[in-house]
């Protein structure tokens, strides 16, 4: 049978370097491949000019570096740009561009589907299909910054510049696949890597404190958003049922004790939902709960097109009401525009390729095979 070959877009640094030297070449090699990867963006062995060339023919014998082409591609109004791409399997993932006037932010998937089952989130309904590796997680980012690259060239210009900020956001729940999600940070921040500065990546969780705590002891100085959602235990469960294994006063004594630098602050995203978590008295619980943690508060209203249809977004004023009452207790609270919602692509719509198939029987098979695999136990 032959040889597998090693996707050299699953290896850190360090894993270059041991893999080189077991090809009998001497450590830098594997630096030197880490750069034509990344920073020259080089997919084929034949144009990494300062390697020997028998060095090249064992590479290509022995490995390759995989990546996404042809993503599918949906512009929103908004200037939000949805990317859907296939992986070997069949199965598809999204990423969302955002651009901004003075950032511009890739929000990248971790897993197919999510096992965490929030109840007002499309990609929950679909349940858990598999992790993604690391080469998946990282190609969602070489693909959109090939992307961006061709685009300035291109005819039909976009207002997006370059990734500034990478936010784990998409679809799957980032902490639940820590053996891959750990390498890929490490890939992205390394110099000679996609190097991006660790304070310009985010890594959201709907709470998972053991795996917080470990991603605060193994990484430095990466951002974490925490869903919240809720400022009682009853409601919060009810909207996310991970909540019934780390309830809401374990969840805040996690997030006190993530290793923040000194003006670094964790981000705090609350979903207002008309009639169950908006209302003056769960600001105020709000705010004496967060009392003692540096942490900014997003505020987002539902987006109808994710999760349950009994779910509704609270009409404007309400969601100002809310943002006073946090703001008068010296709470640092930004109200977020959805982006990309006629694309669906803004938060807790991403579902995978159900959005893509072109009939509805397609549509069918599609969500079906992703819901033949059963969710993980939280
Ligand atoms: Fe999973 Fe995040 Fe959706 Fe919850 S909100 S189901 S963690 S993708």
């Amino acid at each position: 049978m032959a040889e597998e070959k090693t996707d050299l877009k699953n290896l850190t640094q360090d894993e270059l370097v041991e893999f080189v030297e077991s090809l009998d070449q001497p450590a830098f090699r594997g630096r030197q491949l880490l750069a034509w990867i990344y920073k020259a963006g080089i997919t084929d062995f034949a144009q990494m000019s300062d390697l020997a060339k028998e060095f090249r023919l064992v590479l290509a014998e022995h490995a390759r570096m995989s990546s996404f082409n042809g993503p599918l591609i949906e512009v929103s109004r908004d200037g939000s740009v949805k990317f859907g791409f296939s992986l070997d399997d069949g199965y598809m993932i999204e990423s969302v561009l955002i651009p901004e006037e003075d950032r511009c932010t890739l929000c990248v998937s971790s897993q197919v589907g999510c096992a965490m089952g929030c109840h007002f989130c499309l990609t929950g309904d679909m349940g858990f299909t598999r992790n993604l590796n690391r080469a998946e997680i990282i190609n969602q980012v070489c693909a959109v910054r090939d992307w961006l690259l061709a685009e300035k060239t291109s005819a039909e210009k976009t207002s997006a510049k370059k990734i500034s900020n990478i936010v784990f956001m998409g679809m799957g729940e980032p902490l639940a696949n820590m053996d891959n999600l750990l390498p890929a940070l490490a890939i992205l921040t390394e110099q000679r890597g996609l190097n991006i500065s660790p304070r310009r990546i985010t890594v959201s969780t709907c709470g998972l404190v053991p795996q917080m705590l470990e991603l605060g002891s193994q990484t430095n100085n990466i951002n974490l958003a925490v869903s919240l959602h809720a400022a009682d235990d009853a409601t919060r469960s009810r909207l996310m049922p991970v909540n019934q294994r780390y309830p809401i006063t374990e969840l805040l004594d996690a997030c006190r004790n993530y290793p923040q630098k000194k003006r670094q602050r964790i981000m705090f995203e609350y979903t207002l939902l008309a009639g169950i978590n908006d209302s003056d008295e769960t600001a105020r619980k709000l705010a004496e709960l967060l009392s003692d943690i540096p942490c900014k508060i997003n505020l987002l209203s539902m987006n109808e097109g994710g999760g349950e249809k009994e779910f509704r977004s609270p009409p404007h004023d309400r969601v100002l009401r809310f943002q006073k009452i946090l703001r008068d207790a010296n709470y640092s609270v930004f109200i977020r525009q959805s982006r990309g919602a006629d694309i669906s692509a803004a938060c807790g719509q991403l579902a995978s390729s159900a959005d893509y198939a072109d009939d509805a029987d397609k549509k069918q098979e599609k969500k079906d095979k992703q819901k033949m695999h059963p969710s993980f136990a939280i």
